[in-house]
C-alpha cells in the first residue's frame, strides 16, 4: 500500500527539499496528535493562526451554526451576508473612526494587493516604500515590496517604483516624498525575527506621511488579533494607519484576510473601473463566522490581559549561554542563537521531543515562538523545559 507520506511527495507540489513531514491526525487547544499517537505542543500556532487554540469550541459552534444557513452565495460585495456584516461591525467597533470600512479577502497577500491598489487610486501616485526584511506576502505586488532580494530575484521584473528603507532609521524617513503613494510597514517586523520599532519611530513616519499626503499601511497580519497584548499593536504606539491589513488568526483558523480603511477611501474602488477589487471567495460566510467567534473569544475571556504574565514566564525560563538574545512582543517571540545551524538542530530536537517550533524567513538563526494565546502557565513551564532540554542535548553533541 502506498502511504500518505509517499503520495504527499508524489502529488503535492513541493516547495522545499526538506518539508517537516509530520502527519497530524487531530488538533485540540495547543496540542497536535500525529498518526503514530505522538502528542506535540504547538508553540507556533500554525504560524500565528490559532490564536484561540485549535478547534475552540465556540469557533466550531459558530461554523456549525453557519453551515445550517449557507456556505457560498455570491462573489464579494453584492449580497448582504450577515456573517460578513456582523464581523465587520464587531471589528470596526474596536477600531478608530478612520478605519471603518472593511474589505474581506482570502489571504494576507491579497490584503496587501488590495491595499496597494487602493493607495494608487486614492493618491493617484505609484511609488511604494517598504522596509528591508519586511514580509507582506508572496504574490507579485506583495513580492515587489518584500525586503529581501533573495526571495524576489527569480521573479523580476516586479512592480516598478518601489523603494526599500532601513527599518528604525529615522533619517531615511525623509525619502518619503510627494511621489509616494503609500508606505507599507509591519509595525513589528515579524519574519525579520521580531524587530520592534524604536520609540517614536512609527509616529515620525506617520508625521512625514501626513506632510507628504502619503497613505500609511500597517501590516498587522502577524501582530493583530491580540498577539502582542492588545487587539492591534498600533494601539500601544498611539499611531493610527490609513489602511490596516489583517489575516492569519483573523479567520479563527479558516482563510480570511482584510484591508481596512475609511469609508471615503474605499469609495475609490466603486468607480472607474467599477469593481476596483474583486474576489469570489473573499469574506466567505464560514470564514467570517469563524473569525468573528475567535475575536469574541479573545474579548470575552480577555486573553490579552494575561499575555504579559505569560510572556514573563517565557522570559524567566529562556536563559542559556547558547542564546544570544530573546526578543518579545507579547506572545510573538524570537529566540536568537549564535548561528543558523545550531538553531535548526535545536528545532529538530524540539520536534522530536514533542514541541513544534520553527525559524523565521529572514532570520534563520532565530527560533519562532508564538503559541496559542490560550496556553496556560503550566503548559508554558512544560514547553520551556522541553526547549531547554533540547538546547542542552544539541549543545552536548558539540
Ligand atoms: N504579511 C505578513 C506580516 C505575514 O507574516 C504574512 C504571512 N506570513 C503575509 C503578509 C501573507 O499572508 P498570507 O500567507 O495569508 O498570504
Amino acid at each position: 500500500m502506498i502511504s500518505d507520506r509517499q503520495l504527499f511527495l508524489r502529488h503535492l507540489a513541493q516547495t522545499s527539499d526538506h518539508p517537516m513531514m509530520l502527519e497530524i491526525e487531530r488538533a485540540a487547544g495547543i496540542y497536535l496528535f500525529d498518526i503514530q499517537g505522538n502528542k506535540y505542543i504547538d508553540l507556533i500556532s500554525g504560524i500565528n493562526v490559532s490564536n484561540v487554540g485549535h478547534l475552540h469550541q465556540k469557533v466550531v459552534l459558530a461554523i456549525e451554526e453557519q453551515l445550517k444557513h449557507y456556505m457560498h452565495l455570491m462573489v464579494y460585495g453584492e449580497f448582504i451576508q450577515s456573517p460578513q456584516v456582523s464581523y465587520a461591525r464587531l471589528l470596526t467597533e474596536h477600531l478608530p473612526e478612520k478605519l471603518s470600512s472593511v474589505y474581506f479577502t482570502n489571504s494576507g497577500t491579497e490584503a496587501t494587493e488590495g491595499a496597494m491598489k487602493l493607495a494608487k487610486r486614492v493618491t493617484g501616485r505609484t511609488e511604494f516604500i517598504s522596509f528591508f526584511k519586511s514580509y507582506h506576502g508572496h504574490t507579485q505586488g506583495a513580492l515587489s515590496v518584500m525586503g529581501d532580494e533573495y526571495w524576489k530575484q527569480a521573479y523580476r521584473p516586479l512592480l516598478p517604483d518601489t523603494r526599500l528603507l532601513p527599518f528604525n532609521d529615522f533619517k531615511a524617513i525623509e525619502l518619503i516624498t510627494e511621489d509616494t503613494a503609500a508606505v507599507i510597514i509591519e509595525p513589528i517586523q515579524a519574519e525579520a525575527g521580531v524587530i520592534l520599532p524604536q520609540a517614536g519611530y512609527l509616529s515620525k513616519i506617520r508625521g512625514r506621511c501626513d506632510d507628504m499626503g502619503v497613505l500609511l499601511i500597517f501590516d498587522e497580519i502577524q501582530t493583530g488579533m491580540g498577539r502582542t497584548g492588545t487587539l492591534f499593536f498600533f494601539e500601544q504606539q498611539g499611531v493610527v494607519p490609513d489602511i490596516l491589513l489583517l489575516a492569519k488568526s483573523f479567520g479563527g483558523g479558516l482563510p480570511l484576510g482584510a484591508f481596512i480603511s475609511s469609508h471615503q477611501n474605499m469609495t475609490a474602488l466603486t468607480h472607474d473601473p467599477v469593481l476596483g477589487h474583486l474576489t469570489t471567495f473573499g469574506g466567505n460566510a464560514l470564514c467570517c463566522a469563524s473569525g468573528k467567534a475567535a475575536m469574541e473569544v479573545l474579548l470575552k475571556y480577555d486573553l490579552m490581559a494575561e499575555i504579559k504574565g505569560k510572556q514573563e514566564i517565557f522570559n524567566h525560563w529562556l536563559k542559556h549561554k547558547r542564546i544570544k538574545q530573546f526578543r518579545v512582543a507579547g506572545l510573538l517571540m524570537a529566540l536568537e542563537f549564535y548561528d543558523e545551524r545550531f538553531n535548526k538542530e535545536v528545532i529538530k530536537k524540539c520536534i522530536e521531543n514533542g514541541l513544534i517550533v520553527d525559524w523565521f524567513l529572514f532570520a534563520p538563526e532565530c527560533m519562532r515562538i508564538a503559541p496559542p494565546l490560550t496556553i496556560t502557565q503550566e503548559e508554558i513551564n512544560i514547553a520551556c523545559k522541553i526547549l531547554l532540554r533540547s538546547i542542552e542535548t544539541v549543545s552536548n553533541q558539540g
